[in-house]
């Protein structure tokens, strides 16, 4: 008998550890994208993340949210398992098409598939620089994200074999949650569920920019996106963003876009200053990483792709670059905190 209980306190006690175990909250950030600038290379996909947050039972999915969505996101995403239709809210750094066309794809199939409303957080109108002084608009994005497919007559095609597709066709499933600016030096909060709360902060690369921190039970992370320093031409003392750096400060992980120093106008490389210069350098990403108190730096968006030889028509000096290449000119920072060069799918995992 009290071999049998013996037995049966042992097995309630695995039984509960392991339920504990199930139970513990987690935290998973996967590059959906990890390719810089509009241009196409080697399958990559535009950039994005997508970060999971939930307990191990459920796979972390309790909510999940995409920030930004370029090229070929959502068959990123089916790699991961996961439907458009599953994502609970998407948030743009800003609107340059490589953050944003896979978008459009994601709003087409949720309202193909029946989907509820998808909360889509990013800036509000703000005046656009140039000549024709627009205005950039994710309001108007939005509105306008299935006008190819309303204009040539499939939504309403596909309405007529089924009564169940919400009629004004995909904008009207999207809830726009406009970020009021400016932003400041503060952040702000512009999403939350529960304990899951998301903050914003401006960041100068083009007009409405904003970067985000996701902070849950498991973890946190932030996605800097395009972000660089304020002063947009040397001399300066760094080419990272001063309101990313207070965001990222003691963070998990920071998802960061980073342009390698190399196709800088120092090397002799003919790629356009404004553009180098609006970017963060994988060497100041690793001093920021280092200051800010970092645990994990994952490098995305990489200008030049690894092993591309061209960036469009400017050569990149001394030859295609190599993860090693990104790892080298990070680690000369001094950070001593764990380095991911991003490659599409790339997953971190936070345990509580
Ligand atoms: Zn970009
Ligand atoms: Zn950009």
């Amino acid at each position: 008998m009290t071999q049998v209980i013996k037995f049966l306190s042992l097995f309630l006690l695995a039984f509960s550890m392991n339920t504990f175990a199930q139970d513990k909250q987690c935290m998973e950030v996967s590059l959906t994208g990890t390719l810089g600038g509009p241009d196409v290379y080697k399958g990559l996909a535009g950039a994005g993340t997508l970060v999971k947050v939930g307990t191990i039972n459920n796979g972390c999915s309790d909510i999940l949210l995409q920030f930004d969505a370029g090229r070929g996101t959502a068959l990123r995403l089916a790699e991961l398992d996961v439907h458009p239709n599953m994502l609970d809210a998407v948030f743009l750094t800003h609107l340059h098409s490589d953050h944003t066309v896979g978008l459009i794809d994601i709003a087409q199939t949720r309202w193909h598939s029946f989907s509820k409303k998808l909360d889509l957080v990013c800036s509000e109108d703000v005046e656009a620089n140039g000549v024709f002084a627009r205005v950039m608009s994710c309001e108007q994005f939005a509105i306008h994200i299935a006008d190819a497919a309303l204009f040539a007559g499939e939504i309403t095609q596909r309405i007529s074999e089924s009564k169940k597709r919400n009629k004004n066709g995909p904008n009207d499933l999207i809830n726009f949650m406009p970020v009021a600016l400016p932003l400041a030096n503060k952040p702000k909060v512009v999403w939350q569920s529960g304990e899951i709360i998301v903050t914003a902060i401006t960041s100068s690369h083009i007009p409405g920019n904003l970067s985000y921190r996701v902070d849950s039970p498991a973890g946190s992370v932030v996605i800097g996106g395009d972000a660089g320093n304020d002063k947009l031409t040397p001399p300066r003392i760094s080419s990272t963003s001063k309101n990313v750096e207070l965001l990222s400060k003691d963070v998990d992980i920071l998802v960061h876009s980073t342009i390698h120093p190399y196709i800088g106008p120092i090397y002799g490389s003919t790629f356009p200053t404004p553009i180098f210069y609006r970017q963060s350098t994988s060497t100041d990403l690793g001093a920021l990483a280092k200051r800010a108190n970092v645990s994990h730096l994952m490098l995305t968006h990489l200008v030049p792709a690894i092993g591309a030889e061209k960036l469009g028509p400017h050569t990149v000096p001394g030859g295609a670059l190599s993860e090693k290449d990104y790892l080298k000119s990070t680690r000369e920072s001094g950070y001593q905190g764990k380095i991911y060069v991003g490659k599409d799918l790339m997953t971190v995992r936070l345990l509580q």
